[in-house]
């Protein structure tokens, strides 16, 4: 039975925007020992906007968006809106209808239109090498200021990078500190790239961070975390943080995430306000130490 300490600070709780789904979450809080976290839409606002663009020298900036627009338009990845989104505002030109769209989860999408095959996506899955030749590895400048490259090749090898910009939600340094000042350990978990990764880990104050996380790898991060340091939780958005917040002794998703992870969480925080987790913590030891 729930007791009435417990009864109250939840109600308590969901006043202030945070829900939780049975008062044992609540009690986990107070033990928690480290929280990984989801960059892209957790530490970020994850609506990313286009920043730079690179074309090979052959290669048309009109055609190069409508080209890349017509197969991002078939993906929902926050990528691949911003991109369509920067393409019409740029361009009033009509999309294409590309052929065999494949949505390669973590990676890319690829496509065919006119005949040719384009791959569009993060380094390796367009080719290491070829992102190397590509302008003497210009990506690596962009990646070091925090930014995603998305990768574009046809026929010729890379045709063109399109470079986007994530920023670090306002709260997040405030919510990592007040986190870090309850002794609890701070890692971040992204798809994102190394270079990038390291950027907004920095921004955002964390402990630590692992880059190049695919959906299976976030898992792998929160269990080995569990033996490490014990309680642990994880805060996501995404779909690909769904089995990783199954994973955490306390899953924890942002209100405005995706409905599989709103129901896969524990914890729900209705108006995506990271602080509020520290709060809860120092609120779930005040209440730990009534009951006991
Ligand atoms: P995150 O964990 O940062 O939310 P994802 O796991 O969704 O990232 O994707 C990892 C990486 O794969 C992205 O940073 C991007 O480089 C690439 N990627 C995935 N989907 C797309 C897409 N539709 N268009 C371009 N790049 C993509
Ligand atoms: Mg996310």
């Amino acid at each position: 039975s729930i007791m009435p300490a417990t009864l109250s600070a939840i109600s308590n709780g969901a006043r202030h925007g945070i829900l939780f789904k049975g008062g044992v979450h609540l009690e986990n809080l107070g033990n928690l020992q480290a929280i990984a976290l989801d960059k892209t839409g957790t530490l970020t606002k994850g609506k990313p906007e286009v920043t730079d663009l690179v074309l090979r020298k052959d290669v048309n900036e009109a055609d190069f968006l409508q080209y890349v627009a017509s197969i991002e338009n078939y993906s929902n990845h926050p990528l691949a809106s911003a991109i369509v989104r920067y393409t019409k505002n740029k361009y009033s030109t009509e999309l294409l209808k590309p052929e065999n769209m494949e949505d390669i989860s973590g990676y890319g999408v690829q496509a065919y239109l006119d005949g040719v095959q384009w791959k569009v996506g993060k380094a390796e899955f367009v080719g290491r090498e070829e992102v190397e030749q590509f302008q003497n590895g210009i990506a690596l400048d962009f990646a070091k200021q925090g930014k995603t490259i998305v990768f574009a090749k046809d026929n010729k090898g890379i045709a063109g990078i399109i470079t986007l910009k994530d920023v670090v939600r306002s709260e997040t340094i405030t919510a990592i500190e007040a986190l870090k000042q309850e002794g609890i350990y701070t890692i971040m978990l992204t798809g994102d790239g190394e270079k990038t990764a390291n950027a907004i880990a920095s921004e955002s104050h964390v402990d630590a961070y692992i880059a190049d996380c695919l959906p299976e790898t976030k898992v792998d991060e929160v269990k080995r975390l569990k033996e490490q340091f014990g309680t642990v939780a994880m805060v996501g958005d995404g779909i690909n943080d769904a089995p990783a917040l199954a994973t955490a002794s306390v899953g924890i998703a942002m209100g405005e995430g995706t409905d599989v992870a709103l129901e896969t969480a524990d914890v729900v925080l209705m108006k995506n306000d990271l602080p509020r987790i520290a709060e809860a913590v120092k609120l779930s030891k005040k209440m730990n130490r009534i009951i006991k």
